[in-house]
């Protein structure tokens, strides 16, 4: 079991499970294109540059209809869903930590929580709205279209190189789909789980991260962002040893987003930190940790 203290696997999950049935479609129209459609052209007797051209036409059509639905605006994509799930749950969390530890009389301030982009529209929700959380949604929305524009590309670099390979050695059609699809498996399928997988975690510490600095005005204090990790054998010894410390905003930021990294960032105001605290998230992080 993959153990994640931002608790967001089921986010994920269904971002990869997205990848899997994007590429299994375009696989399979790969298979088509070459054990259908080409013999009857008889491709095969007719290996050319014309036949290559016409390819990676075809395969960027796919890629375009399969993995993208079309859509060449990062704004309107279909990740952006999952971005923005894990994203609010950060800003939540972050906000239940703070009220949890803040010090001070919490009907006095107002804490948000709630601000957040709906995507459908890319409206901040009205009350008392900074609009940090739209900017972050944005940019992270364009961050990780271009992050699969580079998987995507890289993918059709090495099924170019692969088909002329095989048009050189005269490999059969079967052969050279199967080879081709080795590489929408191993490029473009593999990096893009790994892609979701890393983002899913960053966009929700980064989520933590904004919410901490909205909070700070309001509370009129500091916010620190302790550092979490899974605690099971998989966390890297770099990450182990900053497990329950206490960073600046902008040092968190600076150590977020490792692939694969499964650490959360716990919003907490500076005035909470005691030695005392410090306990306390040991043992709730251990009982979480059970789970
Ligand atoms: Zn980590």
């Amino acid at each position: 079991m993959n153990k994640n203290p931002t608790r967001t696997l089921g986010i994920e999950k269904k971002w990869k499970a997205q990848f899997n049935v994007r590429y299994r479609k375009l696989k399979g129209a790969i298979n088509r294109y070459f054990l259908e459609a080409v013999p009857i052209l008889n491709f095969e007797f007719n290996y050319s540059d014309k036949a290559i051209t016409e390819f990676v036409a075809f395969l960027d059509s796919e890629i375009k209809d399969k993995i993208y639905d079309n859509i060449t605006d990062p704004q309107m994509f279909w990740q952006n869903e999952y971005l923005n799930r894990t994203y609010t749950r950060g800003v939540n969390q972050a906000n239940v930590n703070i009220k949890k530890a803040y010090k001070g009389d919490l009907d006095t301030v107002n804490l948000r929580g709630g601000a957040i982009p709906s995507l459908s529209t890319g409206v901040i929700s009205p009350v008392g709205s900074t609009g940090i959380h739209l900017d972050a949604l944005q940019i992270l929305y364009t961050r990780d279209y271009s992050e699969l524009q580079g998987i995507t590309n890289e993918m059709s670099r090495q099924i170019a190189r692969e088909l002329s390979q095989g048009v050189e050695l005269g490999t059969g059609l079967k052969d050279l789909a199967a080879r081709i699809n080795d590489r929408v498996d191993k490029i473009g399928l593999s990096r893009s789980k790994l892609l979701a997988q890393t983002e899913t975690i960053r966009a929700y510490n980064i989520g933590a991260l904004n919410e901490g600095q909205q909070d700070e005005e309001i509370i009129g204090e500091k916010v620190l962002y302790e550092w979490s990790t899974a605690g099971d054998d998989r966390v890297r010894d770099s990450h182990r040893a900053r497990d329950g410390k206490f960073y600046e905003r902008e040092t968190a930021y600076s150590l977020i987003g490792e692939i694969r990294c499964r650490c959360a960032l716990i919003a907490t105001p500076e005035s909470a930190i005691t030695p005392q605290v410090k306990k306390e998230n040991t043992k709730e992080r251990k009982k979480l940790q059970k789970l």
